[in-house]
């Protein structure tokens, strides 16, 4: 828990489902004001009229410059400036690389890439000035151990994460020297709905990561958001600029 109330202001993407909703949950909880980001409408409105008039429900494609464009309106509208962006919206899609799914690449490489890319670009400038005004400003990014960990028919979900960790270091760079930190967050196997929009049965929750999640045993999304809650609760001058969290089972 936290001495102090939270009285940060962010946008959290991916928030209709997994870690994004429990780490949007866990930041109004610590008395933050939070936007919602994701597509389905219908799953942030309950979150929003769950958590509260702190909590507002903004539906926002992060592959879509127009409807990224029309959430930094609303947003600003509603809450003006922000000081935290945490970038969890994320697709894993993985198949055999003979099965040219340029698809799923597209999707993947456009959401977990692009589309942190497109957020950073609508909201990196808000944390940029909240941090010239003493605030303090966090860019959290969610990555994944597959940036650094290969593993079969996951070597493009794998590529979009360790361009996202390496985005992330880079980032700082230039946001560091500004005040602005950036975190960057490297989970393992958690249990979300991550897993259900795998097309392919024998790598989906009922095939190889259905046995992986009974084997190893998930993280949470609870204990994802403790992490984001603990690194952008430090003292301004302190930024842990990389977590990498596993299930204590997964090797
Ligand atoms: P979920 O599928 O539960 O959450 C992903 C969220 O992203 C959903 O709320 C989804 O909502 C949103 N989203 C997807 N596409 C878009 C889009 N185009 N625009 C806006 N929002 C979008 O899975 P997780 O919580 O697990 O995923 C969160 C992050 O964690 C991802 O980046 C993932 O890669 C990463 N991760 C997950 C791990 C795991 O084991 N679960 C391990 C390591 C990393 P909607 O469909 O309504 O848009």
């Amino acid at each position: 828990g936290h001495p102090t109330p939270n009285t940060r202001t962010a946008v959290v993407t991916g928030a209709a489902s997994g870690m994004g909703e429990a780490i949007a949950r866990r930041l109004v909880a610590d008395g933050a004001r939070v936007a919602l980001l994701a597509r389905r409408a219908d799953r942030l409105a309950a979150l929003a009229a769950e958590l509260g008039p702190n909590a507002l429900a903004v539906p926002a494609d992060v592959t879509d410059q127009d409807s990224v464009d029309a959430a930094q309106e609303r947003v600003h509208a509603a809450f003006g400036r922000i000081d935290l962006l945490v970038n969890s919206a994320g697709v894993m899609l993985p198949n055999p690389v003979d099965d040219g799914r340029i698809d799923e690449w597209s999707r993947m490489i456009d959401t977990n890439v692009t589309g942190a890319l497109r957020m950073i670009r609508a909201f990196g400038p808000d944390l940029v000035a909240a941090a010239a005004d003493g605030a303090t400003a966090d860019l959290v990014d969610i990555s994944s151990i597959g940036a650094d960990v290969v593993f079969p028919h996951y070597a493009v979900y794998g590529a979009t994460k360790a361009a996202l960790t390496q985005l992330s270091a880079a980032l700082r760079s230039e946001y560091g020297p500004r005040d602005v930190r950036v975190t960057n967050i490297e989970p393992g196997l958690t249990d979300t709905e991550l897993g259900t929009h795998i097309d392919n049965p024998a790598l989906g929750p009922d095939g190889q990561l259905g046995a992986m999640f009974d084997t190893i045993g998930p993280l949470t999304a609870a204990d994802i958001a403790d992490l984001v809650a603990y690194a952008t609760s430090r003292p301004r001058h302190v930024n842990l600029r990389q977590l990498v969290v596993l299930p204590t089972r997964q090797a």
